[in-house]
Protein backbone atom coordinates (compact mmCIF):
# COMPACT_ATOMS: atom_id res chain seq x y z
CA UNK A 1 0.00 0.00 0.00
CA UNK A 2 1.30 2.93 -1.21
CA UNK A 3 1.83 5.28 2.18
CA UNK A 4 0.97 8.59 0.01
CA UNK A 5 -2.24 6.84 -0.86
CA UNK A 6 -4.33 8.90 1.96
CA UNK A 7 -2.98 12.04 0.72
CA UNK A 8 -3.78 11.83 -2.84
CA UNK A 9 -7.22 10.44 -2.01
CA UNK A 10 -7.64 13.68 0.07
CA UNK A 11 -6.29 15.58 -2.64
CA UNK A 12 -8.37 14.49 -5.34
CA UNK A 13 -11.73 14.59 -3.33
CA UNK A 14 -10.72 18.34 -2.22
CA UNK A 15 -9.63 19.10 -6.11
CA UNK A 16 -13.27 17.50 -7.34
CA UNK A 17 -15.21 19.47 -4.85
CA UNK A 18 -13.32 23.08 -5.24
CA UNK A 19 -13.67 22.50 -9.35
CA UNK A 20 -17.47 21.46 -8.83
CA UNK A 21 -18.24 24.87 -6.67
CA UNK A 22 -15.71 27.35 -8.46
CA UNK A 23 -17.51 26.38 -12.06
CA UNK A 24 -21.43 26.36 -10.45
CA UNK A 25 -20.23 30.34 -10.15
CA UNK A 26 -19.94 30.31 -13.85
CA UNK A 27 -23.60 29.12 -14.52
CA UNK A 28 -22.43 26.39 -17.30
CA UNK A 29 -25.48 25.76 -19.29
CA UNK A 30 -26.64 21.80 -18.81
CA UNK A 31 -24.77 20.75 -22.24
CA UNK A 32 -21.21 22.44 -20.78
CA UNK A 33 -22.57 20.33 -17.56
CA UNK A 34 -22.26 17.22 -19.56
CA UNK A 35 -19.40 17.75 -21.47
CA UNK A 36 -17.85 18.42 -18.25
CA UNK A 37 -18.81 15.13 -16.73
CA UNK A 38 -17.29 13.68 -19.92
CA UNK A 39 -14.52 12.06 -17.98
CA UNK A 40 -16.00 10.74 -15.03
CA UNK A 41 -18.86 9.37 -17.46
CA UNK A 42 -15.68 7.30 -18.69
CA UNK A 43 -14.73 6.31 -15.06
CA UNK A 44 -17.95 4.83 -14.49
CA UNK A 45 -18.12 2.66 -18.06
CA UNK A 46 -14.76 1.38 -17.47
CA UNK A 47 -15.83 -0.24 -13.89
CA UNK A 48 -19.19 -1.10 -15.16
CA UNK A 49 -17.57 -3.23 -18.17
CA UNK A 50 -15.91 -5.33 -15.88
CA UNK A 51 -18.60 -6.03 -13.49
CA UNK A 52 -19.85 -9.14 -15.71
CA UNK A 53 -16.70 -10.77 -16.71
CA UNK A 54 -15.22 -10.35 -13.28
CA UNK A 55 -18.32 -11.72 -11.00
CA UNK A 56 -19.40 -14.78 -13.63
CA UNK A 57 -15.60 -15.51 -13.22
CA UNK A 58 -14.81 -15.17 -9.51
CA UNK A 59 -17.17 -17.33 -8.36
CA UNK A 60 -16.93 -19.86 -10.81
CA UNK A 61 -13.65 -21.12 -11.42
CA UNK A 62 -13.65 -19.47 -7.33
CA UNK A 63 -16.51 -22.50 -6.45
CA UNK A 64 -15.24 -25.06 -8.28
CA UNK A 65 -11.77 -24.70 -6.78
CA UNK A 66 -13.34 -25.72 -3.33
CA UNK A 67 -14.67 -29.04 -2.85
CA UNK A 68 -18.48 -29.84 -1.76
CA UNK A 69 -18.22 -29.82 2.05
CA UNK A 70 -15.76 -26.17 1.84
CA UNK A 71 -17.89 -24.50 -0.65
CA UNK A 72 -21.09 -25.03 1.26
CA UNK A 73 -19.35 -24.39 5.28
CA UNK A 74 -17.69 -21.25 3.06
CA UNK A 75 -21.44 -20.22 1.86
CA UNK A 76 -23.24 -20.98 5.29
CA UNK A 77 -20.27 -19.13 7.26
CA UNK A 78 -20.70 -16.26 5.24
CA UNK A 79 -24.17 -15.75 4.01
CA UNK A 80 -24.93 -15.97 7.50
CA UNK A 81 -22.36 -12.95 8.93
CA UNK A 82 -23.99 -11.14 6.09
CA UNK A 83 -27.32 -11.43 7.69
CA UNK A 84 -26.11 -10.58 11.11
CA UNK A 85 -23.60 -7.47 10.23
CA UNK A 86 -26.72 -6.03 8.22
CA UNK A 87 -29.25 -6.35 11.07
CA UNK A 88 -26.85 -5.15 12.96
CA UNK A 89 -26.62 -2.06 11.53
CA UNK A 90 -30.33 -1.56 11.08
CA UNK A 91 -30.14 -1.43 15.10
CA UNK A 92 -27.43 1.00 15.44
CA UNK A 93 -29.24 3.25 12.54
CA UNK A 94 -32.41 2.43 14.68
CA UNK A 95 -31.01 3.61 18.02
CA UNK A 96 -29.57 6.74 16.10
CA UNK A 97 -32.23 8.12 14.99
CA UNK A 98 -34.24 7.45 18.16
CA UNK A 99 -31.54 9.22 20.16
CA UNK A 100 -30.95 12.45 17.45
CA UNK A 101 -34.51 12.34 16.35
CA UNK A 102 -34.12 14.59 13.23
CA UNK A 103 -37.34 14.44 12.36
CA UNK A 104 -40.16 16.54 13.75
CA UNK A 105 -42.56 19.29 11.41
CA UNK A 106 -39.91 19.29 8.68
CA UNK A 107 -41.87 20.06 4.99
CA UNK A 108 -43.00 17.67 2.43
CA UNK A 109 -41.26 18.58 -0.32
CA UNK A 110 -44.00 19.04 -3.49
CA UNK A 111 -42.51 17.23 -6.10
CA UNK A 112 -44.24 15.91 -9.39
CA UNK A 113 -43.38 12.71 -8.24
CA UNK A 114 -45.63 13.51 -4.67
CA UNK A 115 -48.73 11.52 -4.27
CA UNK A 116 -47.68 8.03 -6.81
CA UNK A 117 -47.41 4.94 -4.92
CA UNK A 118 -44.06 3.48 -7.06
CA UNK A 119 -44.85 -0.36 -5.96
CA UNK A 120 -46.24 -2.08 -2.63
CA UNK A 121 -44.31 -4.16 -0.50
CA UNK A 122 -45.70 -7.16 -1.66
CA UNK A 123 -44.75 -6.79 -5.29
CA UNK A 124 -41.15 -5.83 -4.38
CA UNK A 125 -40.50 -8.78 -2.05
CA UNK A 126 -41.62 -10.97 -5.27
CA UNK A 127 -39.86 -8.92 -7.73
CA UNK A 128 -36.32 -9.93 -5.29
CA UNK A 129 -37.11 -13.03 -5.88
CA UNK A 130 -38.03 -12.86 -9.32
CA UNK A 131 -34.54 -11.25 -9.52
CA UNK A 132 -33.27 -14.29 -8.17
CA UNK A 133 -34.05 -16.24 -11.10
CA UNK A 134 -33.63 -14.42 -14.29
CA UNK A 135 -35.56 -16.02 -17.17
CA UNK A 136 -33.16 -15.04 -19.59
CA UNK A 137 -29.41 -14.86 -19.12
CA UNK A 138 -28.88 -12.42 -21.69
CA UNK A 139 -31.24 -9.56 -20.79
CA UNK A 140 -30.20 -10.16 -17.41
CA UNK A 141 -26.69 -8.28 -17.97
CA UNK A 142 -28.78 -5.32 -18.23
CA UNK A 143 -31.79 -5.35 -17.16
CA UNK A 144 -33.84 -6.37 -14.00
CA UNK A 145 -37.69 -7.65 -13.24
CA UNK A 146 -39.26 -4.34 -11.78
CA UNK A 147 -43.07 -4.72 -11.13
CA UNK A 148 -44.54 -1.28 -12.13
CA UNK A 149 -47.34 1.25 -11.18
CA UNK A 150 -49.53 2.08 -13.83
CA UNK A 151 -52.07 4.92 -13.00
CA UNK A 152 -55.56 4.62 -14.10
CA UNK A 153 -57.34 7.56 -14.19
CA UNK A 154 -61.34 7.60 -15.14
CA UNK A 155 -61.51 9.78 -17.44
CA UNK A 156 -63.29 12.99 -17.04
CA UNK A 157 -66.58 11.86 -19.50
CA UNK A 158 -66.89 8.23 -17.77
CA UNK A 159 -66.21 10.33 -14.24
CA UNK A 160 -69.04 12.08 -14.86
CA UNK A 161 -71.08 9.48 -16.09
CA UNK A 162 -70.33 7.00 -12.92
CA UNK A 163 -70.50 9.89 -10.12
CA UNK A 164 -73.21 11.95 -9.33
CA UNK A 165 -72.66 15.30 -9.70
CA UNK A 166 -72.55 17.40 -6.26
CA UNK A 167 -73.21 20.92 -6.73
CA UNK A 168 -73.97 23.38 -3.57
CA UNK A 169 -76.23 26.24 -4.24
CA UNK A 170 -76.38 29.51 -2.19
CA UNK A 171 -77.26 32.93 -2.12
CA UNK A 172 -75.92 36.20 -0.77
CA UNK A 173 -78.80 38.11 0.69
CA UNK A 174 -78.75 41.81 1.32
CA UNK A 175 -80.10 43.24 5.36
CA UNK A 176 -83.82 43.08 4.05
CA UNK A 177 -83.68 39.49 3.33
CA UNK A 178 -84.15 39.42 -0.29
CA UNK A 179 -81.75 37.34 -2.38
CA UNK A 180 -78.78 39.70 -4.14
CA UNK A 181 -76.98 36.64 -5.89
CA UNK A 182 -76.81 33.06 -6.14
CA UNK A 183 -73.29 30.99 -6.24
CA UNK A 184 -72.96 27.39 -7.25
CA UNK A 185 -69.89 25.58 -5.53
CA UNK A 186 -69.07 22.16 -7.08
CA UNK A 187 -68.20 19.67 -4.91
CA UNK A 188 -68.10 16.55 -7.09
CA UNK A 189 -64.98 14.09 -6.26
CA UNK A 190 -62.35 14.69 -8.84
CA UNK A 191 -62.16 11.45 -10.97
CA UNK A 192 -60.78 8.77 -9.03
CA UNK A 193 -57.06 7.51 -9.67
CA UNK A 194 -56.43 3.82 -9.39
CA UNK A 195 -52.94 2.07 -9.95
CA UNK A 196 -52.43 -1.32 -11.67
CA UNK A 197 -49.65 -3.38 -11.19
CA UNK A 198 -47.61 -4.52 -14.50
CA UNK A 199 -44.82 -6.85 -15.36
CA UNK A 200 -41.46 -4.54 -16.27
CA UNK A 201 -38.32 -4.15 -16.67
CA UNK A 202 -35.84 -1.46 -15.68
CA UNK A 203 -32.19 -0.87 -16.82
CA UNK A 204 -29.18 -2.06 -14.47
CA UNK A 205 -27.97 -5.29 -14.94
CA UNK A 206 -29.68 -8.15 -12.83
CA UNK A 207 -26.26 -9.05 -11.07
CA UNK A 208 -28.16 -10.98 -8.17
CA UNK A 209 -29.70 -13.33 -11.08
CA UNK A 210 -26.23 -13.53 -12.66
CA UNK A 211 -24.81 -14.34 -8.81
CA UNK A 212 -27.17 -17.03 -8.23
CA UNK A 213 -26.52 -18.38 -11.43
CA UNK A 214 -22.65 -18.27 -11.48
CA UNK A 215 -22.50 -19.58 -7.97
CA UNK A 216 -24.69 -22.51 -9.00
CA UNK A 217 -22.13 -23.21 -11.95
CA UNK A 218 -19.49 -22.85 -9.93
CA UNK A 219 -20.39 -25.31 -7.34
CA UNK A 220 -21.52 -27.61 -10.24
CA UNK A 221 -18.57 -27.85 -12.06
CA UNK A 222 -16.43 -28.40 -8.81
CA UNK A 223 -18.38 -31.39 -8.46
CA UNK A 224 -18.07 -32.75 -12.06
CA UNK A 225 -14.64 -33.53 -11.54
CA UNK A 226 -11.99 -33.95 -14.99
CA UNK A 227 -15.01 -33.21 -17.52
CA UNK A 228 -15.30 -29.93 -15.70
CA UNK A 229 -11.29 -28.43 -16.15
CA UNK A 230 -11.69 -26.75 -19.48
CA UNK A 231 -14.52 -25.12 -18.69
CA UNK A 232 -13.15 -24.16 -15.37
CA UNK A 233 -9.99 -23.33 -16.82
CA UNK A 234 -11.74 -20.93 -19.08
CA UNK A 235 -12.99 -18.74 -16.64
CA UNK A 236 -9.58 -18.70 -14.46
CA UNK A 237 -7.50 -17.32 -17.43
CA UNK A 238 -11.07 -14.65 -17.83
CA UNK A 239 -10.93 -13.46 -14.16
CA UNK A 240 -6.68 -13.31 -14.71
CA UNK A 241 -7.43 -11.37 -17.55
CA UNK A 242 -9.95 -8.82 -16.14
CA UNK A 243 -7.81 -8.19 -13.25
CA UNK A 244 -5.06 -6.92 -15.45
CA UNK A 245 -7.26 -4.86 -16.92
CA UNK A 246 -8.21 -3.09 -13.56
CA UNK A 247 -4.21 -2.87 -13.07
CA UNK A 248 -3.81 -1.10 -16.06
CA UNK A 249 -7.35 1.22 -15.68
CA UNK A 250 -6.08 2.41 -12.09
CA UNK A 251 -3.97 5.01 -14.10
CA UNK A 252 -6.93 6.66 -15.21
CA UNK A 253 -8.98 6.58 -11.83
CA UNK A 254 -7.74 10.23 -10.34
CA UNK A 255 -8.32 12.28 -13.26
CA UNK A 256 -11.90 10.40 -13.46
CA UNK A 257 -12.16 10.81 -10.05
CA UNK A 258 -11.84 14.71 -9.74
CA UNK A 259 -14.43 15.15 -13.02
CA UNK A 260 -16.85 13.05 -11.55
CA UNK A 261 -16.77 14.59 -7.55
CA UNK A 262 -16.80 18.09 -9.88
CA UNK A 263 -19.32 17.19 -12.41
CA UNK A 264 -22.29 15.87 -9.39
CA UNK A 265 -21.42 19.20 -7.67
CA UNK A 266 -21.99 20.98 -10.69
CA UNK A 267 -25.58 19.04 -11.19
CA UNK A 268 -27.25 19.00 -7.93
CA UNK A 269 -29.76 21.50 -6.02
CA UNK A 270 -28.68 24.63 -4.42
CA UNK A 271 -27.12 23.14 -1.02
CA UNK A 272 -28.46 25.88 0.91
CA UNK A 273 -32.33 24.94 0.35
CA UNK A 274 -31.62 21.72 2.40
CA UNK A 275 -34.06 22.51 5.48
CA UNK A 276 -32.21 22.30 9.37
CA UNK A 277 -34.44 18.65 9.51
CA UNK A 278 -32.68 17.11 6.47
CA UNK A 279 -29.57 18.26 7.93
CA UNK A 280 -30.09 16.36 10.68
CA UNK A 281 -31.15 13.46 9.19
CA UNK A 282 -28.19 13.18 7.24
CA UNK A 283 -25.85 14.01 9.85
CA UNK A 284 -28.00 11.29 11.83
CA UNK A 285 -27.57 9.10 8.94
CA UNK A 286 -23.40 10.02 8.82
CA UNK A 287 -23.10 9.29 12.46
CA UNK A 288 -24.53 5.50 12.36
CA UNK A 289 -22.45 5.20 9.59
CA UNK A 290 -19.26 6.30 11.32
CA UNK A 291 -19.83 3.90 14.29
CA UNK A 292 -20.80 0.96 12.21
CA UNK A 293 -18.32 1.11 9.67
CA UNK A 294 -15.38 2.54 12.42
CA UNK A 295 -16.27 1.38 15.20
CA UNK A 296 -18.36 -2.12 14.95
CA UNK A 297 -17.30 -3.93 11.83
CA UNK A 298 -13.51 -3.46 13.11
CA UNK A 299 -14.31 -4.47 16.17
CA UNK A 300 -15.72 -7.39 15.06
CA UNK A 301 -12.57 -8.09 12.56
CA UNK A 302 -10.28 -7.65 15.62
CA UNK A 303 -12.16 -9.73 17.82
CA UNK A 304 -12.60 -13.11 15.09
CA UNK A 305 -9.13 -12.56 13.47
CA UNK A 306 -6.96 -11.17 16.35
CA UNK A 307 -5.41 -8.93 13.56
CA UNK A 308 -5.06 -4.73 13.62
CA UNK A 309 -8.34 -3.51 11.29
CA UNK A 310 -6.63 -0.20 11.18
CA UNK A 311 -4.03 -2.36 9.33
CA UNK A 312 -6.91 -4.55 6.76
CA UNK A 313 -8.64 -1.12 6.10
CA UNK A 314 -5.73 0.47 5.17
CA UNK A 315 -5.18 -1.65 2.49
CA UNK A 316 -8.30 -1.34 1.11
CA UNK A 317 -8.27 2.66 1.19
CA UNK A 318 -8.12 2.85 -2.67
CA UNK A 319 -11.55 0.85 -2.97
CA UNK A 320 -13.24 2.79 -0.27
CA UNK A 321 -12.44 6.39 -2.30
CA UNK A 322 -13.84 4.36 -5.60
CA UNK A 323 -17.08 3.55 -3.50
CA UNK A 324 -16.70 7.54 -2.32
CA UNK A 325 -16.89 8.64 -5.78
CA UNK A 326 -18.37 6.13 -8.11
CA UNK A 327 -21.82 5.35 -5.50
CA UNK A 328 -21.84 2.07 -6.64
CA UNK A 329 -20.40 -1.24 -4.61
CA UNK A 330 -20.76 -3.17 -8.36
CA UNK A 331 -18.58 -0.58 -10.17
CA UNK A 332 -15.88 -0.86 -6.88
CA UNK A 333 -15.83 -4.81 -7.00
CA UNK A 334 -12.68 -4.83 -9.59
CA UNK A 335 -10.83 -2.40 -7.22
CA UNK A 336 -11.93 -4.09 -3.70
CA UNK A 337 -10.74 -7.18 -5.53
CA UNK A 338 -7.30 -5.88 -6.65
CA UNK A 339 -6.69 -4.09 -3.04
CA UNK A 340 -7.90 -7.25 -1.14
CA UNK A 341 -5.03 -9.59 -3.37
CA UNK A 342 -2.71 -7.20 -3.42
CA UNK A 343 -2.45 -4.99 -0.45
CA UNK A 344 -3.91 -7.43 2.15
CA UNK A 345 -2.98 -10.73 1.00
CA UNK A 346 -6.59 -13.03 1.47
CA UNK A 347 -6.76 -15.94 -0.26
CA UNK A 348 -8.01 -15.62 -3.90
CA UNK A 349 -10.67 -18.32 -3.65
CA UNK A 350 -12.07 -16.93 -0.62
CA UNK A 351 -11.91 -13.28 -2.54
CA UNK A 352 -13.87 -14.94 -5.79
CA UNK A 353 -16.42 -16.11 -3.47
CA UNK A 354 -17.28 -13.58 -0.48
CA UNK A 355 -17.39 -10.34 -2.53
CA UNK A 356 -19.44 -10.80 -5.51
CA UNK A 357 -21.97 -12.10 -3.15
CA UNK A 358 -21.03 -9.85 -0.78
CA UNK A 359 -21.27 -6.75 -3.69
CA UNK A 360 -25.10 -8.44 -3.83
CA UNK A 361 -26.96 -9.39 -0.81
CA UNK A 362 -24.36 -7.47 1.79
CA UNK A 363 -25.39 -3.55 2.23
CA UNK A 364 -24.60 -2.25 5.73
CA UNK A 365 -24.87 0.93 4.85
CA UNK A 366 -27.65 0.80 2.80
CA UNK A 367 -29.86 -1.26 5.47
CA UNK A 368 -28.81 1.54 8.10
CA UNK A 369 -30.20 4.01 5.87
CA UNK A 370 -33.50 2.42 5.04
CA UNK A 371 -34.16 2.26 8.95
CA UNK A 372 -33.26 5.57 9.28
CA UNK A 373 -35.13 7.35 6.78
CA UNK A 374 -38.44 5.30 7.47
CA UNK A 375 -38.11 6.41 11.13
CA UNK A 376 -37.26 9.75 9.86
CA UNK A 377 -40.71 9.93 8.11
CA UNK A 378 -42.34 8.57 10.83
CA UNK A 379 -41.36 10.86 12.78
CA UNK A 380 -42.09 13.84 10.39
CA UNK A 381 -45.50 12.72 10.18
CA UNK A 382 -45.82 12.83 13.55
CA UNK A 383 -46.50 8.98 13.62
CA UNK A 384 -45.36 6.68 16.34
CA UNK A 385 -44.38 3.61 16.24
CA UNK A 386 -44.55 0.62 18.19
CA UNK A 387 -42.24 -1.90 19.29
CA UNK A 388 -43.75 -4.29 16.92
CA UNK A 389 -43.05 -2.10 13.87
CA UNK A 390 -39.86 -1.56 14.55
CA UNK A 391 -39.20 -4.87 14.79
CA UNK A 392 -41.24 -4.77 11.40
CA UNK A 393 -39.21 -1.93 10.41
CA UNK A 394 -35.65 -3.70 11.05
CA UNK A 395 -36.27 -7.27 9.20
CA UNK A 396 -37.79 -5.31 6.32
CA UNK A 397 -34.43 -2.77 5.61
CA UNK A 398 -32.27 -5.65 5.72
CA UNK A 399 -34.60 -7.86 3.02
CA UNK A 400 -34.65 -4.18 0.87
CA UNK A 401 -31.04 -4.21 1.08
CA UNK A 402 -30.55 -7.42 0.04
CA UNK A 403 -32.93 -6.73 -2.88
CA UNK A 404 -30.69 -2.93 -3.64
CA UNK A 405 -28.38 -3.35 -6.88
CA UNK A 406 -25.01 -2.28 -5.85
CA UNK A 407 -25.83 1.39 -8.22
CA UNK A 408 -26.06 4.57 -7.19
CA UNK A 409 -29.25 5.55 -5.13
CA UNK A 410 -30.89 1.96 -5.84
CA UNK A 411 -31.21 1.76 -1.83
CA UNK A 412 -33.93 4.86 -2.60
CA UNK A 413 -36.42 2.39 -4.45
CA UNK A 414 -36.22 -0.37 -2.20
CA UNK A 415 -37.06 1.55 0.58
CA UNK A 416 -40.55 1.22 -0.54
CA UNK A 417 -40.45 -2.18 1.10
CA UNK A 418 -39.94 -0.60 4.53
CA UNK A 419 -42.42 2.12 4.11
CA UNK A 420 -45.08 -0.08 3.24
CA UNK A 421 -44.98 -2.64 5.60
CA UNK A 422 -45.78 -0.17 8.37
CA UNK A 423 -47.92 1.76 6.49
CA UNK A 424 -46.09 4.95 5.99
CA UNK A 425 -46.61 7.16 2.70
CA UNK A 426 -44.34 6.11 0.02
CA UNK A 427 -44.28 9.27 -1.73
CA UNK A 428 -42.44 10.77 1.78
CA UNK A 429 -39.73 9.45 -0.03
CA UNK A 430 -39.61 12.88 -1.85
CA UNK A 431 -38.90 14.19 1.25
CA UNK A 432 -34.96 13.03 1.88
CA UNK A 433 -34.16 12.71 -2.27
CA UNK A 434 -32.29 16.26 -1.31
CA UNK A 435 -29.46 14.37 0.49
CA UNK A 436 -29.57 11.08 -0.78
CA UNK A 437 -26.63 11.58 -3.72
CA UNK A 438 -24.58 12.74 -1.16
CA UNK A 439 -25.62 9.91 1.57
CA UNK A 440 -25.22 7.53 -1.20
CA UNK A 441 -21.58 7.89 -1.60
CA UNK A 442 -21.00 7.30 2.29
CA UNK A 443 -23.43 3.94 3.11
CA UNK A 444 -21.66 2.73 -0.59
CA UNK A 445 -18.56 3.26 1.58
CA UNK A 446 -19.80 1.10 4.23
CA UNK A 447 -21.21 -1.11 2.56
CA UNK A 448 -17.61 -1.79 0.62
CA UNK A 449 -16.24 -1.80 3.83
CA UNK A 450 -18.25 -4.62 4.92
CA UNK A 451 -17.75 -6.86 2.33
CA UNK A 452 -14.20 -6.40 2.25
CA UNK A 453 -13.70 -6.53 6.04
CA UNK A 454 -16.13 -10.24 5.86
CA UNK A 455 -13.84 -11.93 3.08
CA UNK A 456 -10.89 -10.69 5.97
CA UNK A 457 -12.61 -12.39 8.53
CA UNK A 458 -13.75 -15.75 6.67
CA UNK A 459 -9.86 -16.04 5.01
CA UNK A 460 -9.19 -16.41 9.16
CA UNK A 461 -12.32 -18.94 10.13
CA UNK A 462 -11.60 -21.23 7.00
CA UNK A 463 -7.92 -20.76 7.02
CA UNK A 464 -7.92 -24.26 7.58
CA UNK A 465 -9.35 -25.30 4.13
CA UNK A 466 -6.94 -23.08 2.63
CA UNK A 467 -3.45 -24.20 2.36
CA UNK A 468 -1.19 -21.69 1.84
CA UNK A 469 -0.10 -22.85 -2.00
CA UNK A 470 -3.20 -24.17 -3.54
CA UNK A 471 -4.24 -20.77 -3.99
CA UNK A 472 -3.81 -20.93 -7.98
CA UNK A 473 -4.90 -24.38 -8.61
CA UNK A 474 -8.75 -26.00 -8.13
CA UNK A 475 -8.67 -29.21 -6.02
CA UNK A 476 -10.30 -30.60 -9.77
CA UNK A 477 -7.46 -29.77 -11.09
CA UNK A 478 -4.73 -31.57 -9.02
CA UNK A 479 -5.66 -34.63 -10.84
CA UNK A 480 -4.32 -33.46 -14.44
N1 LIG B 1 -25.24 2.84 -3.95
C1 LIG B 1 -25.29 1.72 -3.06
C2 LIG B 1 -24.28 0.67 -3.48
O1 LIG B 1 -23.93 0.60 -4.63
C3 LIG B 1 -26.67 1.12 -2.99
C4 LIG B 1 -27.62 2.10 -2.33
O2 LIG B 1 -27.68 2.13 -1.10
O3 LIG B 1 -28.28 2.86 -3.02
O4 LIG B 1 -23.80 -0.08 -2.68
Amino acid sequence: MNPGFLSLSITLLSVGCLLGFFLRTRRLSQQEISYFQFPGELLMRMLKMLILPLVVSSLMSGLAALDAKTSSRLGIITVTYYLWTTFVAVIVGIIMVSIIHPGGAAQKENTEESGKPIMSSADALLDLIRNMFPANLVEATFKQYRTKSIPIVKSNKAASESTTRRIIIYGVQDENGSNVQNFALDITPPPEVIYKSEPGTSDGMNVLGIVIFSATMGIMLGRMGNSGVPLVSFCQCLNESVMKIVAVSVWYFPFGIVFLIAGKILEMDDPTAIGKKLGFYAITVVCGLVVHGLFILPMMYFFITKKNPIVFIRGILQALLIALATSSSSATLPITFKCLLENNHVDRRIARFVLPVGATINMDGTALYEAVAAIFIAQVNNYELDFGQIITISITATAASIGAAGIPQAGLVTMVIVLTSVGLPTDDITLIIAVDWALDRFRTMINVLGDALAAGIMAHVCRKEFTKDGDEVPLICETK
